[in-house]
């Protein structure tokens, strides 16, 4: 059985006041699904989101981190300054931190190292452009993303890795693929998974889906065999909505 996750990725949104009125909300909402729920808030408040949510079944996890374990990267944040403030997980390769920070699937893969060698876990973002998918390229795009930055992985680190399917053109935009999209490439993804490692390896990765996941469509989208949960973005700033997807599971 996968793990079934709804994280949230709050993106550059909230400040300090305004991320623990959320989790108070948050905090609030009735929990009927068994996903495993993350929310992702702005750097400067994960210690605080952190404190807010001891002992409270929702991880606090991280937007980004850098490749290097510590040194002369003005602005940068490091795996482990993330752990010492409680945060385990990470996302990893979100399209804008590709396509606004240069960030590379070479980079990325690095990023994913560190990640794993300090024992965090990461949620892989991939997903293709609107150009590559009207030129029927979007399979041949997610393939090499995961080749690049994944396949010098061993099986195992497989147990710390998650990934997310997120069409560029379907995050922030409205336009959501249709569920029969998500989980083509879903599937797709599982196989090119199996084919480098085996099935037990692909079988066991939990893939989400991201891109404009609301309460009226989270349903039909999660009830596809290969999505596993969401990745959500702008409906995760609203503890109703965020939940009645969370419960969508
Ligand atoms: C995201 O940024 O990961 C995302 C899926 O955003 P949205 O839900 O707003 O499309």
């Amino acid at each position: 059985m996968r793990a079934q996750i709804v994280a949230g990725n709050w993106k550059m949104n909230n400040d300090l006041a305004m991320t623990e009125t959320l989790i108070t909300e948050l905090k609030n909402q009735k929990k009927t699904s068994d996903a495993e729920v993350m929310i992702a808030p702005t750097f400067t408040n994960l210690w605080a989101a952190f404190q807010a949510l001891r002992q409270f079944p929702i991880e606090v996890i991280a937007q980004n981190m850098h490749f290097a374990e510590n040194g002369a990267y003005t602005g940068e944040v490091s795996a482990e300054m993330l752990k010492s403030v409680g945060v385990q997980t990470v996302i990893l390769g979100h399209s804008e931190r590709r396509a606004y920070f240069n960030e590379t699937d070479e980079l990325l893969a690095k990023k994913v190292d560190t990640a794993l060698k300090n024992e965090m876990r990461v949620i892989f973002c991939v997903g293709e452009e609107l150009n590559d998918r009207k030129s029927d390229n979007h399979e041949n795009v997610v393939e090499n993303q995961i080749k690049n930055a994944l396949f010098h992985l061993d099986a195992n680190a497989y147990e710390n890795i998650v990934l997310a399917y997120e069409p560029v053109w379907a995050i922030g935009t409205g336009e959501t693929a249709t569920p029969e999209q998500a989980q083509e490439m879903h599937a797709f993804i599982r196989k090119t998974l199996s084919n480098k490692y085996s099935n037990d390896v692909s079988d066991k990765v939990s893939i989400l889906y991201g891109g404009s996941v609301k309460p009226n469509n989270a349903k039909e989208i999660f009830s596809k065999p290969d999505v596993d949960g969401g990745l959500i973005g702008g409906a995760s700033l609203n503890a109703n909505d965020f939940f009645a997807i969370v419960n969508a599971i």
